[in-house]
């Protein structure tokens, strides 16, 4: 059997480093075209040394020559800056992992598939900024989109074999992220080292702190909608402290098919690299009798905001999304400056809708590359504003 060809975009972030992981172990089944980063290159040279990849690109022209330096000697190519990280999506990989982090995945994610690759999807945002046009694309390209958040996996795999049109409803679980259970006084305090501390799930920093605010769990209820194209009022949240059923799927009939595992992405990703098939991976086999008991609760809308504004989004459509993504990462980005508290993220980013709503012409939109990216840069500038209005004192 020929080897499948992989590329990893983000191989140096969290998802990156368990894909690669994955990938190393089965070196006689994969073969790797190429590897994007950000400015870790000692790690990003390191990985495509270990994995013997063709070609290698970080994001940032500036550190083109330590990443040549770094690769010194070992004859793979490599580029730096924006052509080079189009020169790494266009080289002809037949599997993609998407695992940058933000709305910068969305371009690369959208040339793989243009591609017809088949693109195992970690980046979120992706959906929650252009899922029509992720989707449309995927289409006319004849690509295929694989879930690779633990949540949306999971839903894919209770639905394999399984009548679409018999679905009734689709619960995704929320660990509750490292706030669950704080008061929203407690939370106006928080600090971005609190927020980033959280209790089931090792993740990069940004995906931590949305846990904690419930953003994350938010942007999942909207890649839900779009990637399975069900409707809002059938998706629910639920608060599940343990993080080991991942997400459930209701049928027409009562019955509810419910995914398990270990909090390891590594699961998630190893079923999205090697489907259609199964393969073994090394993750924790799941001792219910030693667990005992699993815990449920409905989630709490007043303390976590995000979830409602996530609703608002999903009604409105369009480019709403879009705004909703750049509106949120650059409120995450002033907690982490800490020139806003943790809890005026969520009021960042509904005064932000609020604002570019009210201008109209967001919900009936047509979507483009460029409109979502031209909506991405209003809306980070107006949250700039708004947290210029806001500072902590
Ligand atoms: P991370 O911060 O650990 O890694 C991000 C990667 O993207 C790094 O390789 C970084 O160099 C690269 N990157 C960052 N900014 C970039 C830019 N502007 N241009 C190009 N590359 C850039 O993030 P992560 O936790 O691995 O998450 C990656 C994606 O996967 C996110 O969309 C996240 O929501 C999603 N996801 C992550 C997990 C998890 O367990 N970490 C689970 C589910 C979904
Ligand atoms: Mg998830």
């Amino acid at each position: 059997m020929s080897r499948r060809r992989i590329s990893i975009f983000g191989a140096t972030g969290s998802i990156g480093v368990n894909t690669v992981d994955l990938i190393a172990r089965a070196p006689e089944r994969f073969e790797v075209v190429a590897l994007t980063g950000g400015h870790n290159v000692a790690l990003l040279a390191e990985q495509a040394r270990q994995l013997g990849a063709q070609f290698v690109a970080t994001a940032h022209a500036e550190q083109g020559a330590a990443l040549a330096e770094a690769l010194a000697g070992s004859g793979i190519a490599c580029g730096a800056g924006p052509a080079a990280m189009d020169e790494a999506a266009a080289r002809d990989a037949d599997w993609v992992m998407s695992a940058i982090v933000g709305a910068a995945g969305l371009k690369p994610g959208l040339q793989a598939l243009e591609r017809g690759a088949t693109l195992a999807l970690a980046n979120k945002e992706s959906l929650v900024c252009a899922g029509a046009l992720m989707l449309q694309t995927a289409a006319r390209a004849n690509a295929t989109l694989l879930p690779v958040d633990s949540e949306h996996s999971a839903v894919f795999q209770a639905l394999t074999g399984e009548p679409r049109g018999a679905v009734e409803r689709i619960v995704i679980t929320a660990s509750g992220g490292a706030f669950r259970d704080w008061s929203h006084a407690q939370m106006r305090e928080a600090t971005p080292e609190q927020a980033a501390a959280h209790p089931n799930w090792s993740m990069g920093q940004r995906i931590t702190i949305d846990s904690a605010s419930m953003f994350n769990k938010s942007m999942e209820v909207i890649e839900t909608h779009e990637f399975f194209g069900i409707d809002p009022d059938r998706i629910e949240v639920l608060v599940h402290p343990e993080s080991l059923v991942h997400a459930l799927v209701g049928f027409s009939d009562g019955a509810l098919m419910a995914h398990l595992g270990p909090p390891d992405m590594r699961h998630a990703i190893g079923y999205a690299l090697n489907w259609p098939e199964r393969h073994p991976l090394p993750v924790e086999r799941l001792d219910l009798a030693r667990i005992g008991s699993l815990n449920f609760a409905a989630p709490d809308e007043t303390r976590f905001p995000a979830l409602r504004l996530a609703r608002e989004v999903m009604a409105a459509g369009g480019l709403s999304g879009a705004v909703f993504n750049a509106a949120k990462e650059r409120a995450l980005d002033g907690f982490l400056a800490r020139q806003l508290r943790f809890t005026d993220m969520s009021v960042v980013v509904e005064e932000v809708l609020a604002q570019m709503w009210s201008r109209g012409g967001l919900g009936n939109a047509a979507m483009s590359l460029d409109n979502v990216l031209a909506a991405d840069a209003e809306a980070r500038r107006r949250a700039g504003e708004v947290i210029a209005g806001r500072q902590v004192a």
